[in-house]
């Protein structure tokens, strides 16, 4: 059997101002790390042999009915507005419509150069992938919108980065689409209003077919990205660089770099290294979408003959934003202490705790899940997660009697506060491993990230919180 994708290119067939068709050059030795056969088949793939997967997902042979191009965006990195970007190291190999009809991007990343790469080599190192291909598969079993990881190849070839000679890998991505707010952005700032309104139809129509014009895909976007802050917050997790150009307008997450889950709780928590100022941490992501929808919005107004006569509609779209990612993160963070449906007067209840856990330093993950197991007083492991258990005490006194209103709160969290997230430090063991040629720990993290929210046997020592030793303090992009 021959591999086979179900291609149908829709954003091929786009006029050539929209990318640069350009193949992926291919590399010495490709060898299959993983495939994601469960995916594959969601995607109507036919998988072939190893060898043959290896070939196709290093891009050493462009599969039958791929038109393969870069494209083109732009967008504000650490707000500060870069006029071209587009893909400087991934190849759009097409679009797959699956047995379902969705109709999904395969992308390869780490695919060589483009005409938009500038100073890069177009090349990923085996360490950036491994890190996203269990990152987003993790992300997507937590039930939060996001790319997929579909394969991952190692070259045989060396990446030269910072650290030295690394192997260098390709990872192939999944997404509904990988239009950015860059995407708009650089057909606004360049006045190409025929693109910019082919652009807007193109992506309603793509993922929003109900919505009206510019300002319906404006609110479709709010309504997505909002839902998606919420769930990233309620899982402790920091993307680490929401630019404008990684800001997607399907509201899936997309391009893991310098992410990272957090372990113990406290708001301003950073990783990346390159974000000294604290642009994008935890507790500045509801803020920071803001900031990028307004960029949306910005770029959408120029379309229309008249830009101000949209403004006043833009404006109040962006900010009804705020009060949308509050409403879900109440939800959200609601059925983490175990209410159904939590009212606003319950935001103090949940804002209290987290403000305890920040003073007394508790894991965020372990903390949620542990409170299942601490309906009743004197139970469960929660007092472990404190420096000063009375302070959990102090606080559960007013939760148990807010519990008393509901139905099945034990359920409510055992859904809501999973048990396993990917840890950095063991991310970072499972790439040493893998450098050194060993994948088992790459398996294994995939297999138990795979249902997060059930306890498995044998899997205690990855709900661990890090040694001191073990703690990883930045994260890098890695590009
Ligand atoms: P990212 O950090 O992935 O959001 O990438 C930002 C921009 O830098 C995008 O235009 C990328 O295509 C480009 N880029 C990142 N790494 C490389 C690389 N190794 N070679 C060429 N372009 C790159
Ligand atoms: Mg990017």
């Amino acid at each position: 059997m021959t591999l086979h994708i179900p291609f149908d290119n829709t954003y091929a067939a786009l006029p050539p101002v929209f990318y640069t068709k350009q193949s992926p050059v291919p590399v010495k030795a490709p060898e299959l790390i993983a495939y994601n056969a469960a995916l594959g088949a969601e995607l109507g793939i036919t998988a072939g042999g190893t060898a043959e997967l290896a070939e196709v997902f290093a891009g050493n042979r462009v599969p039958d009915g791929s038109d393969p191009l870069a494209q083109l965006y732009a967008g504000h990195q650490f707000g500060n507005y870069n006029p071209q970007l587009g893909d400087g190291r991934a190849i759009l190999l097409g679009e797959a419509v699956g047995p379902e009809g969705a109709r999904r991007d395969i992308q390869l990343k780490g695919s060589g150069r483009t005409p938009y790469s500038r100073g890069g080599d177009g090349r990923a190192w085996l360490g950036p992938v491994l890190r996203e291909y269990v990152v987003s598969e993790a992300m997507h079993a937590l039930g939060i919108p996001t790319t997929r990881a579909l394969a991952a190849v190692t070259t045989g070839e060396t990446v030269w980065r910072e650290e030295g000679g690394l192997p260098g890998a390709v990872l192939t991505r999944v997404a509904s689409s990988h239009l950015r707010v860059g995407t708009f952005q650089i057909f606004a700032a360049r006045g190409e209003q025929a693109a910019l309104r082919q652009l807007t139809q193109y992506a309603i129509q793509r993922h929003y077919p109900g919505a009206d014009g510019p300002m319906g895909l404006l609110r479709a976007v709010r309504d997505r990205q909002a839902e998606l802050i919420a769930a990233w917050m309620s899982v402790g997790f920091i993307h680490g660089v929401m630019n404008t150009d990684n800001s997607s307008i399907s509201g899936e997450t997309i391009d893991y770099g310098p992410c990272a889950f957090m372990d113990v709780y406290h708001p301003s928590t950073v990783f990346s290294s390159i974000d000294r100022m604290g642009r994008y941490a935890y507790s500045n992501q509801p803020d920071i979408a803001v900031w990028n929808l307004a960029q949306l919005a910005t770029a959408l107004i120029q379309q229309a003959e008249d830009p101000q006569a949209m403004v006043e509609e833009a404006t109040e779209i962006v900010h009804g934003m705020p009060a949308l990612t509050e409403a879900a993160w109440l939800r959200r963070f609601g059925t983490k202490i175990g209410l159904a449906d939590a009212r606003p007067d319950d935001m103090a209840l949940i804002t209290d705790l987290l403000t305890r856990m920040a003073e007394e330093q508790a894991d965020f993950t372990n903390t949620f899940r542990a409170l299942g197991d601490a309906v009743e007083p004197d139970t469960g492991k929660v007092h472990d997660q404190f420096q000063e258990p009375e302070s959990f005490d102090s606080w559960a006194t007013g939760w148990r009697a807010r519990l008393a209103q509901e139905a099945d709160p034990m359920a409510v969290m055992a859904a809501a506060n999973p048990v396993y997230i990917p840890r950095n430090h063991r991310i970072e063991a499972m790439i040493a491993s893998a450098v050194a040629g060993d994948f088992a720990p790459f398996e294994r993290l995939n297999t138990v990230l795979s249902d997060p929210y059930v306890v498995q046997d044998g899997a205690e020592d990855l709900r661990r919180t890090p040694a001191a030793s073990e703690v990883v303090k930045a994260t890098f992009c890695g590009t």
